[in-house]
C-alpha cells in the first residue's frame, strides 16, 4: 500500500479569439463599443472574466453611453461591472466562461460525491474496467494516520488482490477477457483506493461547488480538493471570486463562503 495525496491541476479554460472578438464589437457597437474594448482589453485579467463581460454588456448595449438611449452611465472597471453581476444574481452569464481541472490520487468516495453535481459540468473518470491496479494507493484521513491497523487492512486486501489477479494468464487473454475480468476483480477493492478524473465546470457551477464542498460539513478529502481549487480560482479569476473568503479549519483545511450565494 502506498500513502498518497490528492493533487488539483488547473489544465484548461475558456479563450477569447481576440480578432474576431474586435470585429463583432465594431459591428454590434460601433465606436463605443471598440471604444471600450480599446481601453477595458489590455487591463482584463482573464480571458474568461473578459468574455463574461462582453456577454453581459451585450444584453443591454451597455459598452458606453449613447449606444442604447435607455443607459445613462455604465460601470466603469470590470471588478464594477463584475461586482453588480454577483449582487444582482445574474449567474447565467458566469456559464460562459469555464475550467478543466485534473483530479489526481483522489478516492472513489470523493469522485462519487464529485459527479453529483451535474449542472454544468463534464466528466472523464479513470476506468477500473479497463485499468487494472499493480498497487492500492491511498490517502489515509488524518483520524486514521496513527491507526496501524487501518493500513494493514488495505495491505491485506492489497496482498489478497495481488494474488487472486495472480492466477490469470494475462499475457495470453483477448483484451476483451481482461477487461471483464479487471472489472470482476474491482469489486473487492477499497473505496478509498486512489483513481483519476478530469472535471470541467463554468464559473458559475464552481461557484457552488466551492460553497458546498468546503463547508465544515463536507467530507475532508473533498473540502481539501475544493480548498485547493478555491485557491486557485481566486488567484486565476479575482474578478469572479471576488467575494469568497477563506476561513480556516481545525484540521487546516480552508472553508469558503461568498457573500453572493447562488447566483
Ligand atoms: C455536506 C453534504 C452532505 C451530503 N450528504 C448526502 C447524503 O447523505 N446522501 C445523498 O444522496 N447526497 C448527499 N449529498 C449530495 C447532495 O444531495 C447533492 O446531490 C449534491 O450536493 C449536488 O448538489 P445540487 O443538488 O446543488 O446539484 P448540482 O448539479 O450541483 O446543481 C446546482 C444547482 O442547479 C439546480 N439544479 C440542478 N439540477 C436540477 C434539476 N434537475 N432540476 C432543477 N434544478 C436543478 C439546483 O438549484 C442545484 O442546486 C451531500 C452533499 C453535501 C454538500
Amino acid at each position: 500500500m502506498r500513502k498518497i495525496e490528492p493533487q488539483v491541476y488547473l489544465i484548461g479554460e475558456t479563450s477569447l479569439v481576440r480578432e474576431n472578438l474586435e470585429k463583432m464589437l465594431a459591428d454590434h457597437g460601433g465606436d463605443i463599443a471598440k471604444g471600450w474594448y480599446d481601453t477595458t482589453n489590455q487591463a482584463a485579467s482573464s480571458h474568461g472574466e473578459y468574455l463574461i463581460e462582453v456577454a453581459g454588456r451585450m444584453c443591454y448595449e451597455s459598452y458606453g453611453v449613447g449606444l442604447n438611449p435607455n443607459v445613462t452611465k455604465i460601470r466603469g472597471t470590470s471588478k464594477e461591472y463584475l461586482e453588480n453581476i454577483l449582487k444582482k444574481g445574474d449567474g447565467s452569464i458566469l456559464e460562459h466562461s469555464s475550467v478543466t481541472f485534473a483530479f489526481l490520487k483522489v478516492s472513489r468516495v470523493f469522485t462519487h460525491e464529485l459527479v453529483r453535481h451535474r449542472a454544468g459540468t463534464a466528466i472523464s473518470q479513470e476506468s477500473m474496467r479497463y485499468v487494472r491496479p499493480k498497487e492500492i494507493s491511498m490517502w489515509v484521513p488524518p483520524e486514521m494516520q496513527n491507526d496501524k491497523d487501518y493500513t494493514d487492512l488495505v495491505q491485506k486486501i492489497e496482498e489478497g488482490y495481488g494474488k487472486l489477479a495472480a492466477k490469470y494468464d494475462w499475457d495470453k487473454m483477448d483484451f476483451n477477457i481482461k477487461k471483464v475480468l479487471t472489472s470482476a476483480l474491482r469489486r473487492v477493492l477499497p473505496d478509498g483506493m486512489a483513481t483519476n478524473i478530469v472535471w470541467t465546470a463554468n464559473h458559475r457551477t464552481i461557484r457552488h461547488v466551492i460553497t458546498m464542498r468546503t463547508s465544515e460539513y463536507a467530507e475532508i478529502e473533498i473540502r481539501k480538493v475544493f480548498d485547493e481549487v478555491a485557491k486557485q480560482v481566486k488567484a486565476r479569476y479575482p474578478l469572479i471570486y471576488q467575494d469568497f473568503e477563506r476561513t480556516e479549519l481545525p484540521d487546516g483545511t480552508g472553508s469558503w463562503k461568498p457573500t453572493h450565494v447562488k447566483v
